[in-house]
């Protein structure tokens, strides 16, 4: 497969038994049996073909910031659709935005531009593509609210493109995650502001972000979904779990819904205290949280 795989993308964008820590933010995770770094679609067309054709399972990476990887890391591919593939392009208030850009890049871009509507998500650690598909949100404001359209790959590598109203958001979930799809860039509708006054925006919410969120430790931020009519962070505090730890996995004394590596967390330490702080939560609340970090490969 070596060889395939080089032919399509070059040496330097292949990579075997690839170590997934040096690609979360929990910096938790064994190694991938193939890493793959596609430069473009046609690459990633081809990629894809080849993959389907060898019968290897493969898993798409954004920036690795809502995921758990297991200790004993993912068999097949790992496809990173990452800062290679992160062009931004305006049209007057429409931004077309490569599914590896990160958040805080664009969000910065556009500001500069005086285009307002992407403030909220300035600090989120992620990717487009991995925000499209977690429709991923902050402070009352979801990614949804500035998508015009999506430009997604299915399961059979065909390549199209959706509007908003297809897309099927909701709490954390797309069309994307529903069925799989590989998201490659999508078009986002802003509004002219003083680059200024946006600017006041972002500065807000970074200084809510950073004294709020424990930002100085690894994480994967929020571990659980908002339980309708609670608070995640707040049931795992009264449930005196503030601190608590497993291994190196420790809930934040923060932010109770974060839950931080202090050094050298495994992935079966956060595992652990994920199911100790649910069983606890039920328990008291007769509440089930359930996660929303996803956890990829073999414990
Ligand atoms: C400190 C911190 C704070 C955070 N704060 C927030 C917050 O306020 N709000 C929030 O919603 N989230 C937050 N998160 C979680 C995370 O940043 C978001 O879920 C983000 O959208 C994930 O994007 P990613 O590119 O890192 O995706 P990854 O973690 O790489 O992947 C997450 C999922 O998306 C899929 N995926 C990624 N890219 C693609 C693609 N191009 N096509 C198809 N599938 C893809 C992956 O297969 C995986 O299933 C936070 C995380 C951290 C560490």
């Amino acid at each position: 497969m070596r060889e395939i795989f080089e032919e399509i993308l070059g040496k330097e964008n292949v990579f075997q038994n690839e170590p997934m820590k040096n690609h979360t933010t929990f910096k938790i995770g064994g190694s991938a049996d193939w890493f793959l770094m596609p430069q473009n679609k046609e690459q990633l067309t081809q990629i894809i073909a080849v993959i389907k054709e060898a019968k290897m399972p493969f898993f798409v990476l954004g920036n690795g910031s809502n995921l758990l990887v297991g200790d004993k890391g993912i068999r097949g591919v790992v496809i990173c659709l990452g800062k290679q593939m992160d062009n931004i392009e305006i049209f007057e208030n429409e931004c077309y935005v490569e599914s590896g850009a990160l958040l805080s890049k664009v969000a910065n871009y556009v500001q500069r531009q005086g285009l307002s509507g992407l403030e909220f998500a300035s600090g989120i650690p992620g990717s487009i593509g991995g925000a499209v598909f977690m429709n991923a949100g902050a402070y009352e404001h979801e990614i949804k609210e500035v998508i015009k359209s999506v430009e997604y790959m299915d399961k059979n590598g065909e390549i199209f493109t959706v509007s908003n109203g297809n897309c099927d958001f909701g709490y954390r979930t797309s069309l994307f995650s529903k069925n799989d799809y590989i998201v490659l860039g999508c078009t986002l509708t802003l509004k002219a502001d003083n680059p200024c006054e946006i600017r006041k925006r972002m500065d807000d919410y970074t200084s809510r972000r950073t004294s709020k969120q424990p930002l100085e430790k690894p994480s994967a931020g929020s571990v659980f979904k908002r339980p309708v009519g609670y608070f995640a962070g707040a049931l795992i505090e009264q449930s005196g779990l503030k601190g608590y730890g497993i291994g190196g996995a420790q809930v934040s004394q923060k932010h109770a819904g974060f839950i931080i590596n202090t050094g050298n967390a495994t992935a079966k330490d956060v595992l652990d205290l994920i199911e100790y702080i649910q069983k606890v939560v039920l328990e008291n609340f007769g509440v089930t949280l359930e996660t929303e970090v996803k956890m990829i490969g073999e414990f």
